[in-house]
């Protein structure tokens, strides 16, 4: 497993040296189930606080269509709803925040996935003097999810996310925001989203307790509409940030 690099001073910022010394990078993670709307809030929570995005869903999805050995590895798992195998992820998303844009802070969406991920997650902060400020679980029952995704529609280029009735684009399969295609993604049909819901309560869903165990969880109501949860959202990582920065 790569380790991270050690991080110093830069303008900004300021970076712990020990346990002891401050921190004010947000290191976030986005937690909840498929649909809940993690995209659509990692979108503005980039924006509102300048983080650096690494979203799996989006990184496996270009390895996939660049055929490349991850994305040979990864299709049959994607197609399925299945969850691609710890091995093959973790080494992927500690590479991607071992790299400089990550060095002042990370929003990472859809990792981890399960217990070992969220165990080398740790153990890779905790060599390099860093640690997780915050994990923000949006949360929504399943059968919004399911009426989420059936209607989710995705740009082709940028990954922004529509919704046939909850937020369509204002052209049919266009995308508002650069004039791209928009897309029904192969895992959003009826028995993959159930499949994929299964292995969410089955193999993620524990993270929830594993986090709130150590005291980083933090709950928000994703039934609610997407300016709402962003609020909510917004409001909790600004007092993330400022707690660190006591
Ligand atoms: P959604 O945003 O709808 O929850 P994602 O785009 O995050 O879905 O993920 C799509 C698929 O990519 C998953 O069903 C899974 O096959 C794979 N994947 C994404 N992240 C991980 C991960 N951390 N571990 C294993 N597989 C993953
Ligand atoms: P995730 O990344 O968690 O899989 P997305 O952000 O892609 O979820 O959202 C899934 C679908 O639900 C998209 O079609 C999106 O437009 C829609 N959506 C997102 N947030 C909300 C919300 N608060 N209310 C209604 N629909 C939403």
């Amino acid at each position: 497993m790569p380790d991270l690099p050690a991080t110093g001073p830069s303008a900004g910022s300021v970076h712990k040296e020990s346990d002891n010394a401050l921190v004010s990078e947000l290191n976030l993670i986005l937690v909840g189930p498929p649909g809940a709307g993690k995209g659509t809030q990692a979108e503005k929570l980039t924006e509102d606080f300048g983080l650096p995005y690494f979203a799996t869903g989006n990184i496996l999805r270009a390895a996939v269509a660049d055929g490349t050995e991850l994305g040979k590895k990864a299709k049959e798992y994607m197609d399925a709803g299945e969850l691609v195998p710890d091995d093959v992820i973790i080494g992927v998303i500690l590479e991607a925040l071992e790299g400089e844009e990550a060095s002042d802070g990370f929003l990472l969406d859809g990792f981890p996935r399960t217990v070992p991920q969220a165990d080398a997650l740790g153990e890779a902060l905790q060599k390099v003097g860093r640690k997780l400020s915050g994990v923000l679980l949006i949360d929504v029952p399943d059968d919004e999810v399911v009426k989420r995704l059936s209607g989710r529609r995705t740009c082709v280029k940028s990954g922004h996310t529509y919704h046939v009735d909850f937020d369509p684009p204002k052209h049919d399969e266009v995308c508002d925001q650069d004039g791209s295609r928009l897309v029904q993604r192969d895992d959003d049909q009826p028995d993959t989203i159930r499949k994929r819901l299964a292995v969410y309560h089955e193999q993620t869903e524990p993270l929830v307790e594993y986090y709130e165990g150590r005291d980083l969880l933090r709950r928000f109501d994703g039934s609610r509409s997407p300016t709402d949860v962003h609020d909510h959202v917004r409001a909790t990582v600004a007092t993330l940030r400022l707690e660190d920065e006591l």
